[in-house]
């Protein structure tokens, strides 16, 4: 077996509060010396790429984190994100360059949630790429890292009317990822606190005032977009905004995209609030405007700012085909969407194969990539130490010998927020049994509800005693790399499923599918069993949403996986190969874009 090259930390950027011994402390910086690369995509003092062969480090000098470490192990480097800060140039050119500005909630890495934000900065730079000119407008959430912008300068401050007065708003440029970014900061107490969402203010008034304060940032310094790109409920109201007022102005050049990620949130919205914005909220009351409809015959009758946004756009995006179909046919949106359905299009979203890349990675102790899949059993060894879980071939005393042994117990993981629409009693259940199958499983998750957060401390007080199952309760990107990196298998067991990038992002990193089939999911994953999809066959796919449909295909996964190890070992390196990038999709959406632009 061929274990020569892997990439390994060098000395810089072993875990801080780990005290290397003298011994590797020479050997590491000898061999970074040696190599003298230092990491492209790398802050400087981050990562070293080098060709060190595992077979060259020692098994006991290596800095092996342990739970009992001060810092956690997955914080103990500075992120970088494997990213380049050049947006990639391995892309062709479209032959007619757009300029596409994004008006959004959340952007990874700076301020990301959940999908919504790796969705816009994957989709950003793959058209970045493409030779398209593209801006990205969020709100500049308090808790954004600051340190993370490049370049960030105060550009503008202008006023955007809320609520019947003018609210000073700046306007600050930077860089993220390579991405230009424009970051709209209100002097009110919108956008503060330590997250996101959910902080001390009124989070709908707050998205109505960035919305307008977006196009009145165009309307001041006179950027007409061929295309503004807005996304969910919180800036669907731009689409009034525009098409009801500043059209009326002095923006005539944009046209309107809206991309819905998750149909569960309508934005809803009182009249009186979207007044608030300066529209006169009464007006949109109707079935054919932005009544959500929910509310009819209800006193008083409410709005849906993303029915608003159905409407008032020139394009809607959903994003996967399947999801297309499943909201055309249920679903309070259904009669709208049939009622649109010639602007409404289903395109599956990509993974930024950039920031997720296991071979570039540097979150990772190890890099690997389809062709070098020994890096990821050492991730999964550094990963099972760091956790305490229990691990096999323990008693190794090489490096060769502790990742050749057959490795016989899986590690599933589950990065997933925790609500209900991601299967929480499938989840749970999952942890039941992966133990009862001897296997280990990790679910790293965060529970906006005090009380599923209850639910799964409870859990996690019970299991995380042991050595086979870890609940861990936080939000950490580095994290999540570590997992993917160490998975054999990752599961998504959601009731329903937009899109999904986490069954993406595992094979990427050669984690094995087992997921429900709904939605995007049943877009990009195909049972191997499944005789009509052979060629394609990448996972475990079940349908039911009872505990039986789910252990059905835990157990077929975890019998392949012990009794036919080279079949497992061939479909491992098949999906770490499968392209699921925004390359691979970004043209769909630019097809659309092309589609609607004013020539
Ligand atoms: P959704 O947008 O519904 O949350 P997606 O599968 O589209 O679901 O995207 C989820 C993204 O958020 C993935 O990149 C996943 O790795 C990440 N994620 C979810 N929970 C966590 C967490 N607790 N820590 C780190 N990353 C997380």
């Amino acid at each position: 077996m061929d274990i020569a090259s892997l990439q390994i930390w060098s000395p810089s950027a072993v875990p801080k509060g780990k005290r290397l011994s003298p011994c590797l402390s020479r050997q590491r910086r000898q061999s970074t010396i040696i190599c003298g690369i230092r990491a492209r995509d790398s802050p400087p003092q981050a990562s070293v790429e080098g060709n060190v062969g595992v077979d060259d480090v020692d098994i006991k000098d290596f800095p092996w984190p342990s739970p009992s470490d001060q810092v956690p192990f997955w914080k103990s480097k500075l992120p970088s994100w494997g990213v380049s800060f050049d947006v990639p140039d391995d892309a062709g050119k479209d032959p007619l360059p757009l300029h596409v500005i994004h008006v959004t909630a959340e952007m990874a890495p700076i301020a990301k949630v959940g999908g919504l934000g790796d969705v816009v900065t994957g989709l950003a730079r793959a058209c970045l790429s493409r030779g398209h000119k593209v801006e990205i407008m969020l709100p500049f959430y308090q808790c954004i890292n600051r340190q993370l912008i490049v370049g960030l300068e105060l550009t503008t401050e202008y006023n955007s009317f809320h609520d019947g007065i003018w609210v000073p708003m700046n306007a600050y440029r930077g860089a993220v990822s390579g991405i230009p970014v424009i970051l709209i900061e209100p002097s009110n107490k919108f956008f503060t606190g330590t997250s996101i969402y959910g902080g001390s203010y009124d989070e709908v008034e707050a998205y109505l005032l960035f919305s307008r304060a977006c196009l009145e940032w165009m309307q001041v310094k006179g950027v007409q977009p061929d295309i503004i790109h807005v996304h969910e409920w919180q800036t669907s109201a731009l689409c009034l905004l525009y098409w009801d007022m500043y059209h009326y102005l002095s923006l005539q050049k944009p046209r309107i995209i809206l991309t819905i990620h998750n149909m569960e949130h309508y934005g809803e919205c009182g009249q009186e609030q979207l007044s608030k914005c300066g529209l006169d909220g009464s007006i949109y009351a109707t079935v054919e405007k932005a009544v959500d409809d929910r509310t009819i015959g209800h006193n008083p009758e409410r709005l849906s700012l993303l029915k608003g946004g159905i409407v008032y756009s020139n394009a809607v995006v959903t994003v996967s085909p399947t999801y297309l179909n499943e909201t055309l046919c249920s679903g309070w949106l259904a009669d709208t969407l049939m009622k649109n359905r010639d602007k409404y299009f289903g395109i599956l979203n990509g993974i930024d194969t950039e920031m997720w890349n296991p071979a570039t990675d540097a979150c990772l102790p190890v890099r690997f990539n389809a062709q070098k899949l020994q890096g990821k059993k050492l991730c999964k060894c550094y990963v099972q130490k760091g956790l305490g879980l229990d691990l096999e071939g323990e008693g190794h005393s090489d490096m060769h010998s502790l990742l050749n042994e057959t490795q016989r117990v899986p590690l599933v993981i589950c990065i997933s927020r925790l609500v209900a629409q991601k299967g929480l009693h499938l989840i749970r259940q999952a942890i039941k049994h992966v133990e009862e199958l001897g296997g280990q499983m990790v679910v790293l998750g965060k529970a906006p509800d005090s009380r599923v957060e209850k639910e799964f401390n409870d859990l996690a007080d019970v299991y995380n005693q042991g050595h086979q199952i870890r609940i861990l309760l936080l939000y950490s990107e580095e994290l999540s790399h570590l997992l993917y990196a160490a998975a054999d298998m990752v599961l998504v067991p959601s009731l329903y499923e937009p899109c999904g990038l986490a069954q993406m992002i595992g094979m990427r990193y050669g984690a094995i599918p087992v997921v429900r089939k709904t939605g995007g999911l049943a877009d990009t994953v195909f049972d191997i069993e499944d005789e009509s999809k052979r060629d394609v066959a990448n996972g475990f796919v079940f349908e039911g949403i009872d505990e039986g449909s789910l252990n059905w295909a835990l157990d077929r996964a975890f019998t392949h996986y012990r009794e036919r190890p080279e079949e497992w070992a061939k479909m491992v390196k098949k999906v770490t190969e499968i392209d699921n990038s925004w390359n691979r999709t970004a043209g769909n959406y630019i097809e659309v874009y092309n589609s609607i632009r004013v020539q």
